[in-house]
């Protein structure tokens, strides 16, 4: 097979879609500050607003004013945690009360429980099963108000993880905390165009979009907050946002987050299909072509565009390397994580040993996928393998034990 270039990297951030690129091109025009009283101004903000009633439908909220435009999903996240402090630091709230998240998080709401625990919060990192999912009995116990940390304010668990794709149960986890008086944030940015997601029947208060995982431009996101639920400004300055999040507002980014939402929507069904197939074909071509591939991840609650493989023997970074000689762009767990020689943090809570998660590799897949793309990684994967294995001084037989 002639070389290509495969992109497998969708959950780091996905490509412009042509109808987005032509709607921003389009949208470059719309200069007049949304916040502005004359025509122009009247007209940019109509443009606001449309987009957000298309990014309230993505995730079935009622009311288009529960989204709040922000720079991305990591402002989003911080958006939330910052709330938290805020909240508590009045003196009218009584003591710091406990936050609960999971120990698979992204970064930004790991360093963002980190930076509360710091300011003297309880925080609780909840462990997963071997498949990725919340250990819901140990979500159960640290609600109980009589557990150490006392009652818990926050509820903070992502819908679908970046790295291994799988999903957790946001109602049942929205239905314990919510038994508990706890707020509940999900960090939805994987899950969004990817899962059906129903604010209204999940019952979450916060939950965090961002728009360059969906094939739209990158640096704007949105923040669901339920009504009611309570908010602070990250950004102090101008009414924007009702006052949630000052700055003019980015007219651009928010045209085109508007139309990927809306597009993702329309065509969810259909992703999923399609994608879903094509992760199902690499999956059963490399399980068929190479012994002993661990598969990370849920077999049924995942991503359908997301799998990430264990390949005992043959180092991460080594494989991803090898693969981008031939063309070949894929991740080693998260893009935040590498660079760095730790194991990810995500594999690590699955239990599945250094050795393990250091051999892992994701691949995730997008619109843009192509079976072509797939036999292309199937021919070019398994002697890479099979490579690494034999100049490893590891036994993959043994280490497998
Ligand atoms: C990419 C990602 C983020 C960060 O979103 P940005 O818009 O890049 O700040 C947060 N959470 C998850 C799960 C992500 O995959």
């Amino acid at each position: 097979m002639d070389k290509r270039f495969v992109y497998l990297d969708y959950n780091a951030t996905t490509p412009l879609r042509s109808e987005v690129k032509a709607r921003l091109i389009e949208g470059l025009e719309v200069y007049a500050n949304a916040s502005s009283m004359h025509e122009a101004g009247r007209r940019a903000r109509d443009r606001v607003e449309r987009a957000r009633a298309s990014v309230a439908a993505l995730i079935g909220a009622r009311d288009p004013l529960s989204i709040y435009f922000t720079s991305g999903g990591s402002e989003s996240n911080n958006t939330v945690f910052q709330t938290m402090y805020e909240n508590a630091r009045d003196p009218g709230r009584g003591p710091r009360r406990k936050i609960i998240t999971s120990a698979i998080e992204h970064p930004c709401v790991l360093n963002s429980a980190a930076h509360l625990r710091d300011s003297g919060f309880p925080v609780v990192y909840l462990g997963v099963d071997s498949e990725g999912r919340l250990d819901l009995e140990a979500l159960k116990a640290e609600l109980d108000p009589e557990s150490p940390g006392g009652p818990t304010l926050l509820v903070s668990v992502m819908a679908a993880n970046n790295e291994i794709g799988s999903l957790q149960d946001m109602k049942e986890i929205v239905r314990l905390s919510k038994a508990a008086g706890a707020l509940v944030h999900t960090d939805a940015v994987q899950a969004a165009g990817k899962v059906p997601i129903d604010v209204e029947d999940w019952g979450v208060d916060y939950l965090t979009l961002s728009c360059h995982k969906l094939y739209g431009p990158k640096g704007i996101g949105a923040l669901y907050v339920r009504k009611g639920a309570p908010i602070q400004p990250l950004i102090r300055g101008g009414h924007q946002e009702l006052g949630v999040r000052a700055g003019t507002y980015n007219n651009l980014g928010i045209i085109g987050f508007g139309l990927a939402a809306e597009l993702a929507l329309a065509e969810l069904g259909e992703y999923q299909a399609r994608v879903g197939a094509l992760r199902e074909r690499l999956r059963a071509g490399i399980m068929a072509r190479l012994p002993l591939v661990h598969v990370n991840g849920h077999p049924v609650h995942n991503l359908p565009n997301t799998l990430n493989l264990s390949f005992p023997g043959a180092e991460g970074e080594a494989i991803l390397l090898s693969l981008d000689l031939e063309g070949i762009e894929v991740s080693t767990g998260s893009a935040c994580a590498s660079g760095s020689l730790e194991p990810s943090h995500v594999l690590m809570a699955t239990g599945v040993g250094p050795e393990l998660a250091h051999g892992s590799i994701r691949f995730s897949l997008g619109r843009d996928t192509s079976e072509a793309d797939i036999d292309y990684v199937l021919e070019k994967l398994p002697p890479i393998i099979t490579r690494l294995r034999r100049m490893s001084t590891l036994n993959p037989v043994a280490a497998c034990v």
